[in-house]
């Protein structure tokens, strides 16, 4: 039998904890904060920060959007995420990628205090992970991690694979089904027989982007499967990486796209900037 999971059934009972948290938070004047930094006029950068202020603002965390034209220069960028740097309203910054060609990312990311680092990119915090004593984490393969705790997929002694090795999903993907003891092994463009290593997947993540590309004669019987991907069928509809119809039967669990992945990336989001709120406030 195949077990869909919710990703969005979690993300709303995860939000609601975290709502009754920064509610007790505020009893003590303290309101979390996070600044959302938006470079140009990419209109899927637009809609994910939307989405992100959305939900803070419904849980109760004070949130802004600052939006830059993309003619801002790398300086004058690095200048406004050292101003934030120091701005005690806001616990938590986030640069939405991708920048402007003339902008180098990593010397932005670079720039933010780690402790502001609410997705988890600064290489402090991904060293961190990676030393296997994580802070924040890439707020999508954390939130993968929730959804296969809540739905009690056995990870440790496993063999897993993880399509895709961008620092912000594949990499730290990884990374944390390691710590979790599985046995992982990532795939990317220039592997050769993808099927021969899916086939043999017991956990199998998905993120490509591109859509159909998971068929049914790739995924093992019984697999637990994670489609990360997010794509758009020639009627504009949203669909994964996975072809659902013909993969689901056999699997024992996977994530549907909508409704999977995507409401966890943002709910760890929240979840992180709250975490960053606590430690800057009682820390002091
Ligand atoms: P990238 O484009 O950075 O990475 C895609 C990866 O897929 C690369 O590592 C690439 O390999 C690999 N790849 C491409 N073609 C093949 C192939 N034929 N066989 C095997 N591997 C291949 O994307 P991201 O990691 O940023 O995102 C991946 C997907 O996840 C996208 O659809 C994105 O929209 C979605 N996403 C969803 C989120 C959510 O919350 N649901 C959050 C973040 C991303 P190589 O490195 O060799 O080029």
């Amino acid at each position: 039998m195949t077990t869909i999971m919710n990703g969005r059934l979690l993300a709303e009972e995860m939000q609601e904890k975290l709502r009754l948290k920064i509610a007790q938070l505020k009893e003590k004047q303290l309101v979390p904060g996070l600044v959302v930094l938006l470079v140009g006029d990419d209109l899927a950068s637009q809609t994910y920060v939307r989405n992100k202020s959305i939900t803070a603002e419904k849980l109760g965390i004070n949130s802004q959007t600052i939006h830059f034209p993309s003619s801002i220069t790398e300086a004058a960028l690095l200048k406004e995420v050292n101003k934030y740097n120091h701005d005690d309203r806001y616990h938590g910054i986030l640069v939405q990628l991708p920048l402007p060609g003339h902008i180098d990312e990593e010397k932005v990311l670079l720039a933010i205090d780690p402790k502001k680092d609410v997705d988890g990119f600064h290489p402090l915090n991904m060293g961190k992970l990676f030393l296997g004593k994580p802070e924040t984490i890439p707020c999508t393969p954390y939130g993968i991690m929730k959804l296969l705790e809540a739905y009690q997929v056995k990870i440790a002694g496993k063999q897993a694979v993880v399509i895709g090795r961008s620092n912000i999903v594949g990499k730290p993907m990884a990374q944390l089904l390691l710590s979790e003891n599985a046995t992982v092994t990532i795939a990317h463009s220039n592997t050769h027989n993808l099927t021969a290593l899916t086939s043999q997947a017991d956990i199998l993540i998905s993120a490509v982007g591109r859509a159909d590309f998971i068929t049914r004669d790739m995924v093992k019987e019984q697999a637990a499967v994670v489609d990360v991907g997010i794509n758009r069928d020639a009627n504009g509809k949203l669909t994964g990486d996975v072809d659902f119809e013909q993969v689901a039967p056999v699997t024992s669990f996977i994530t549907p796209v909508p409704k999977g992945v995507g409401p966890m990336t943002i709910t760890m989001l929240m979840e992180q900037t709250v975490r960053a709120c606590q430690k800057q406030e009682f820390d002091k």
